[in-house]
Order: structure tokens, then C-alpha cells, then sequence
């Protein structure tokens, strides 16, 4: 009898040990989905591929203890190595852009699923640079079927990831980034779309204008200078008319790939309609604006734009600049839309002087200042 009960209390208590160590388990995993979920949330709500890129690879290792997070990603157009630099990020390490799928192919074969176990250099080497992780777990991040990238976990305990794990949680993060890279990606296509000028590339009026308002705020309040350049195109019109409008087309974009080649990172190139062309330059006084508008206009005197029958089309173009300073100074309290006006309008009419000078000018800035 004694032995019976006994052997019951020993019982009860193994069972109580079990539930105790479910019950933690549970508030285990709850803890987990908890933190899951606001990490979700978070990278749902991703205004930019940096801020996700960011979520990734610097928030998680931090909210769920993992020792190195890693993110490959395919990048067949280099769009996002372009995003990337336009937004001014410096290169994150865990990041690599991948313009070639054969590396992701090779990781996951022709099945791309969760991958969980223990570190192989050789299959591994790369994915965690410096880092020698001592499990890893690596996600294959799927769209409509296709590999867009990999997203790579990696813990200095060897447990942490074993191949008879759930992979639950895991398959669902992987299904959530994907989804919201696709989301973030597109988000920046249409800003882009709608701030770009289809046939050059460079920015259009609307960006322009934008911007050129947050220069001037911003010249203000540290006192810079702020130079705005016009340019025109000479005898346009003379192009289209004997070369045909997809050749014009060209030397458009000719002109606006010769003017950014000769700025700098903070300046900004427009496409203000037609053959014209705005350009701002931040920081920059009247004597090295002068010599950047002389450099494009130098530029593109000396540029051969490819026509019809082995024939070379020579352009020119002239250009006027105003200062901030000019439009700015009676003005202080000018409203910044007004004031980017004058600008502009000063600008324009610095140009005009160019071409009644003769053409293939920069003027200004200040009424009858001429350099040729
Ligand atoms: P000027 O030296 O005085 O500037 O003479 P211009 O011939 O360049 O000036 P005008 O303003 O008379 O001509 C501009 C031409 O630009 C007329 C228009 O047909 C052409 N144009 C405007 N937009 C485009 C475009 O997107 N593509 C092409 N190919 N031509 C365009
Ligand atoms: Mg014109
Ligand atoms: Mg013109």
C-alpha cells in the first residue's frame, strides 16, 4: 500500500516537473511571439528598404539574442545599390547585394527551404564575414516562387539552431520580409517615378522645386551660399528639325548624364522642361559656381553625340547663374516658395543674356556680368 502512494507521489511529481517545464516552455514561446510580433510590426510599417535593411540586421540580434544576422540580396538592375547610395547610407557590412543568383541557387538548390544546423565553413564560409557562428539558421526569401534573397541567423551556441527545430517562426519572418521588400521597393519606384524625369533620368521640375525651397532654408540658417544654374540648349530646334526628334532625344540625355558627371553629392540636377536644364549648388560661392557652370558648358562643346550614317552632332549650350545672396538679401522674410522663385527667375534671366551674347555662354551672376 505504502509503496503504492509512493510510487503515486512520485508519479504526481514527475507530472508536475513535465507541466512545470511546459508551462515555461509556453510562456517561453509566448515571450518569443510577443517580441516577434513587435518586430513585425515594425518592419510591415518600413518606410524604406534602409529602414528595413536596418530592422533587420540591427534590431533582431539584439531583441532575440542572436549572436550575428546576415542579409544577401539579389540585385540584377544594381536598383538597390542605387537606392542605397541616393539615400546617403554608408555600406552596412551585413548586407550584400548580390547582382547574380548563382550564389543564393547554390545555397539552397532547387528547393530553396529553412535551413537549420550546425556551421560549415565550406558551404558557409562567406555568409557571416568575420563571424564564426556555431549554428546557423538560414532563411530563403521567396517571391511568387522566385529567390530575391537570403536572410542568415548564426549563434555562437551550437544547440541554437538544430535541424529537428520548428521552423515555424522562421518560415514566417522569411515570408514577412519578402513581402515587405517587395512593398518598400516599390514604395521608392513610385517616389522616384513620380520625381523623375522619364527621358533624362535626372530629377524633374516638380523635385526641383521641392528641393530647391529646403536649399534655401537651409542656406539660410547656416549662412551659405547658394548657387542656381539655367541652361539652354543652343538652336535646339535646328537638332530636331535636321537630325529628327529621337536623335534631339539623345543629346537631351546626353546633356543631363554631362552635367551630373561634373557636380558634386549634395547637388541637384533638374530637368526643367523642354532643352532646360536647372541646377543648384549648396555651398558653393560666385566664383566656383562660375567655374562648375564653365566646366559643363566646356563639357558639352567638346561632346559628339553619335548621328544618323557615322555623321557626329556638336552641341552647345548656354548657361545662366544667380545667387541666393542677389534675391535673397533685401528679403529676409521673403516666403521660401517666393524667394525660389527669384531665384530661379534671376537664373533665367542671366540665361537669357547668354544668348543674346551670342550663345555657348555662362552669364551672371549680377545684371552684365559676362564670362564666355
Ligand atoms: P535657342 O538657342 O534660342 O535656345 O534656340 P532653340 O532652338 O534651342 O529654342 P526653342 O525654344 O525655339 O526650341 C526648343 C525645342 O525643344 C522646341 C521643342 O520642339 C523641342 N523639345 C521640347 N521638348 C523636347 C523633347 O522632349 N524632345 C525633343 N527631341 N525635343 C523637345
Ligand atoms: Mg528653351
Ligand atoms: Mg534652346
Amino acid at each position: 500500500m505504502r509503496t503504492e502512494l509512493e510510487g503515486l507521489a512520485a508519479e504526481n511529481l514527475a507530472l508536475r516537473g513535465q507541466l512545470d517545464a511546459l508551462l515555461r516552455e509556453a510562456r517561453a514561446n509566448e515571450d518569443k511571439l510577443r517580441r516577434f510580433e513587435g518586430l513585425e510590426h515594425r518592419l510591415i510599417g518600413a518606410g524604406s528598404v534602409v529602414e528595413l535593411v536596418k530592422l533587420l540586421l540591427c534590431d533582431y540580434k539584439p531583441a532575440f539574442g542572436i549572436d550575428s544576422v546576415t542579409l544577401s540580396l539579389l540585385d540584377r538592375e544594381l536598383e538597390l545599390s542605387r537606392l542605397l547610395k541616393t539615400q546617403g547610407e554608408p555600406e552596412l557590412e551585413a548586407l550584400r547585394l548580390l547582382p547574380l543568383g548563382d550564389e543564393l541557387e547554390a545555397l539552397y538548390g532547387m528547393t530553396p527551404r529553412p535551413w537549420l544546423g550546425p556551421f560549415d565553413a565550406r558551404r558557409h564560409g562567406d555568409l557571416f564575414g568575420a563571424v564564426r557562428p556555431r549554428s546557423v539558421a538560414l532563411l530563403p526569401l521567396l517571391r511568387r516562387g522566385e529567390l530575391i534573397g537570403s536572410l542568415h541567423f548564426g549563434s555562437l551556441d551550437a544547440q541554437r539552431y538544430d535541424a529537428q527545430a520548428g521552423t515555424q517562426f522562421l518560415e514566417r519572418l522569411a515570408a514577412i520580409v519578402a513581402v515587405c521588400l517587395e512593398s518598400v521597393l516599390n514604395q521608392e519606384r513610385l517616389k522616384l517615378a513620380g520625381l523623375t524625369d522619364m527621358l533624362t533620368g535626372v530629377h524633374n521640375r516638380r523635385y526641383f522645386e521641392h528641393r530647391c525651397q529646403i536649399e534655401i532654408a537651409q542656406a539660410r540658417r547656416h549662412h551659405h551660399a547658394l548657387a542656381c544654374l539655367f541652361l539652354d540648349v543652343d538652336f535646339f530646334k535646328r537638332i530636331n528639325d535636321s537630325h529628327g526628334h529621337a536623335r534631339g532625344d539623345l543629346v537631351l540625355r546626353t546633356v543631363g548624364l554631362l552635367i551630373q558627371a561634373q557636380l558634386r553629392a549634395g547637388d541637384t540636377v533638374a530637368r526643367w522642361g523642354g532643352e532646360e536644364f536647372v541646377v543648384l549648388l549648396p555651398r558653393a560661392a560666385a566664383a566656383a559656381a562660375r567655374d562648375i557652370a564653365e566646366r559643363i558648358r566646356q563639357r558639352i562643346a567638346v561632346q559628339q553625340v553619335p548621328a544618323a550614317a557615322g555623321q557626329v552632332l556638336n552641341i552647345t549650350a548656354s548657361i545662366g547663374l544667380a545667387m541666393l545672396e542677389e534675391v535673397d538679401g533685401s528679403a529676409a522674410d521673403a516666403t521660401l516658395p517666393a524667394v525660389a522663385e527669384r531665384l530661379v527667375a534671376a537664373a533665367d534671366a542671366a540665361l537669357y543674356r547668354a544668348k543674346q551674347g551670342g550663345r555657348n555662354l555662362v552669364v551672371g551672376p549680377g545684371i552684365g556680368a559676362l564670362i564666355s
